[in-house]
């Protein structure tokens, strides 16, 4: 199914789409112009009336890539991913910072002090209060551009609601910790978030001896001593029992008289929890959200 082509009256009121062979016919015709090349829009040279079957966004966001999808009566007539340059940002500012730093040893003439001239936003809210919110350059970036892509198909097209996949965890905050504040990396946030993270996708049950209700401990599957990491793929559950047998033990010397379970522990380590639609988003006649 190709992309389909927006369609305009000639007042700029959005209409519903049409498949690329159609537009074309309407250019070859002259009934309609070339209004954008992309996304490719075209533009009626007379009013057209029309009752536009109402269109549906879905947003599919990611650390790289989001996806947008535009869907009319259960079909999608525009896929687009939106690449994220998260990491470009992030590596500009690592850079700029040393370039700065540099100043140190370098011999220049006298400069006044500047370094407390810096103006910052406002720091995160923490949890269970209001307040004005601050992101990483790296992580606003994708919500502005992912939001000027959604105000952007609006103008081209009969939206009526937008939809928006949304992650149980984010994982990404776990895996990453350096992309939000320092309580996420050091306070008891962090902490309770892998905790209830590891409940979640291990269903409450020790991994080791499938006990249930028996107060569980966060399990490192390659100890910290043997260079395992702190990332949530290395982590498990375990009763204390097991915990404590198990103690600075790989896990392939732990569980090698068992070998399916070994296989099934690794496995399901690296296996994320399911993703799941938690909200149905914003209405065309409200007010998108404002970033920042
Ligand atoms: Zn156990």
């Amino acid at each position: 199914m190709p992309n389909f082509v927006f369609v305009l009256n000639p007042d700029k009121q959005p209409l519903s789409p049409i498949h690329p062979a159609q537009a074309r016919l309407l250019l070859k015709e002259k009934k309609a112009a070339v209004f954008r090349r992309y996304p490719f829009t075209i533009i009626f040279k007379e009013e057209v009336r029309q009752t536009a079957e109402p269109i549906k966004i879905k947003l599919d966001p990611g650390s790289q890539t989001t996806g947008i999808a535009l869907v009319q009566s259960n079909q999608v007539i525009l896929g687009a991913e939106l690449t994220h340059r998260g990491q470009v940002i992030s590596k500009n500012l690592t850079s700029r910072r040393q370039l700065r730093r540099g100043r140190r040893s370098r011999q220049t003439r006298y400069r006044k002090p500047r370094f407390l001239n810096r103006t910052h936003p406002l720091p995160p809210p923490r949890r269970g209060t209001e307040g004005v919110g601050w992101l990483a350059p790296s992580l606003q970036h994708r919500v502005d551009t992912t939001l000027t892509w959604v105000k952007r198909l609006i103008k081209l097209a009969p939206i009526e609601s937008i939809a928006m996949e949304l992650v149980r965890f984010d994982l990404q905050k776990q895996e990453n910790p350096e992309i939000s504040g320092a309580e996420y990396q050091y306070g008891t946030l962090y902490g309770w978030e892998v905790r209830e993270y590891l409940l979640t996708k291990f269903n409450r049950t020790c991994q080791y001896c499938s006990a249930k209700d028996t107060p569980l401990e966060v399990e490192h599957i390659q100890p910290k001593s043997k260079g395992g990491s702190d990332r949530v793929s290395n982590l498990t559950l375990a009763c204390h029992d097991c915990n404590q047998s198990k103690g600075n033990q790989d896990i392939q010397d732990f569980l090698k008289e068992e070998p399916d379970l070994l296989k099934r522990i690794l496995k399901q380590a690296k296996m994320p929890t399911q993703r799941r639609k938690v909200r149905e988003g914003w209405r065309r006649d409200g007010a998108i959200p404002q970033s920042g």
